[in-house]
């Protein structure tokens, strides 16, 4: 599915509407001929991720997002399964408390930022402070309009400083959601997962839309692009998550740092 990526990456000069996207699309591939390409990605983003390590001044800064139940464990969970975790970081963004309230925003969020050589991953991110803030009117709409160009601005400023920035909308259809709930709902094993404020949440999908509509077109760029992955099987997910990043590291040209010596002089007993 070599060309459906593009098909994937939000266009930049076109308004995006999540309608024209089916989230149980797999363009064209069969969850049969899905296995190998994934573990063959799976193994390249191995080699890759120890690359960036080797050469150790520029960092991957993957962020998730997606309504409940999207799938952004499963992925974090399946994708990142070959990672070294030395060289791999995860974070996930929850109501913000303690002195992440007495900070601006996008404070916690830059703490976490992967330094040189690895990789971090945000489940959730500061966009929330655009989607659940807004969804809610936890701050008046005066502030978090203006949240759209200072997120702009910041991701800007990482990747002129060394980070590549890459952005997955996990899309899933309200039916799927409902299933999944369902399931977390009968299935012992998941109960846990499940939360009643989630069904809170779910009577505000529309607006959770008009709201991700609006982050896909308003902070979308070269250097912070985002990719909307249709999510409703979770195997084409993971492929096109996989696929994504290993083309994402690929275009770094990444290389091994000057050893610190001259190695073909150096003798020893
Ligand atoms: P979960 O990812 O299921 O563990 O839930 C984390 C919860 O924290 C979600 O309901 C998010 O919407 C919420 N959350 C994350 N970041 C923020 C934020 N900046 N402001 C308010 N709520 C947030
Ligand atoms: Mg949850």
């Amino acid at each position: 599915m070599n060309h459906a990526i593009d098909e994937l990456k939000v266009p930049l000069d076109k308004e995006i509407k999540l309608r024209d996207v089916d989230p149980a699309g797999t363009h064209g591939v069969t969850r049969e001929n899905a296995a190998d390409p994934l573990m063959k990605h799976l193994k390249r983003l191995s080699v890759l991720q120890y690359l960036l390590y080797a050469e150790g001044r520029r960092s991957l800064l993957v962020v998730l997002q997606g309504i409940d139940a999207a799938g952004k464990d499963g992925t974090i969970r399946r994708v990142m399964s070959g990672l070294n975790p030395q060289g791999v970081g995860v974070t996930a963004f929850k109501v913000p408390e303690g002195e992440e309230k007495r900070h601006d925003y996008l404070w916690r969020i830059h703490k976490a930022v992967p330094e040189h050589g690895q990789i971090g991953i945000f489940n959730r991110s500061h966009y929330e402070d655009v989607l659940v803030v807004r969804v809610h009117d936890l701050v008046p709409k005066s502030v978090w309009s203006e949240r759209y160009r200072q997120i702009n601005h910041f991701e800007n400023m990482l990747s002129e400083n060394g980070a590549t920035i890459v952005k997955f909308f996990l899309y899933i259809s309200k039916e799927e959601q409902a299933q999944r709930f369902r399931k977390r709902l009968e299935d012992k094993r998941k109960n846990w997962k499940f939360s009643p404020d989630d069904l809170k949440e779910r009577e505000y999908w529309d607006s959770y839309i008009e709201a991700y509509e609006d982050v896909l077109r308003k902070c979308n760029h070269d250097y912070a692009p985002w990719y909307v992955i249709p999510a409703n099987h979770k195997w084409f997910r993971n492929l096109a998550v996989a696929q994504i990043l290993v083309e994402t590291l690929e275009g770094m040209k990444l290389q091994y740092s000057k050893p610190s010596a001259d190695v073909s002089q150096i003798r020893f007993e």
